[in-house]
């Protein structure tokens, strides 16, 4: 039996191979990130609605920015954000990627 298999193994054509593989690798990344993508999604329209005020100042450091960043501590709550301006966002993850190495 399973000498079989690894003769019909053989004969798969490799790019097809390929194919598969990388399908494989996409259905991954959706399911690691669906979450956060969906998350993501939530806030914006609930932003757009108005049933959540974006505010100008970043949370953090309280300076004023244009592009202040919805920041998600859980997924599960789409529209529970910390808002922070792009550095801070970007020092938070950072925070978070070593708290999750420790
Ligand atoms: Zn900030
Ligand atoms: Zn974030």
């Amino acid at each position: 039996m399973i000498i079989r298999n690894v003769f019909a193994n053989r004969n798969v054509n490799p790019k097809k191979r390929n194919r598969s593989k990388i399908l494989i690798s996409q259905k991954r990344w959706r399911e690691s990130n669906g979450h956060k993508s969906r998350a993501h999604d939530l806030l914006n329209k609930a932003v757009k609605r108005g049933d959540l005020v974006k505010p100008t100042l970043c949370e953090k450091c309280h300076d004023a920015h244009r592009h202040i960043h919805g920041h998600h501590e859980d997924y599960e709550k789409p529209l529970e954000v910390i808002w922070l301006c792009p550095p801070c966002h970007h020092n938070r993850h950072e925070e978070l990627l070593n708290d999750s190495k420790n």
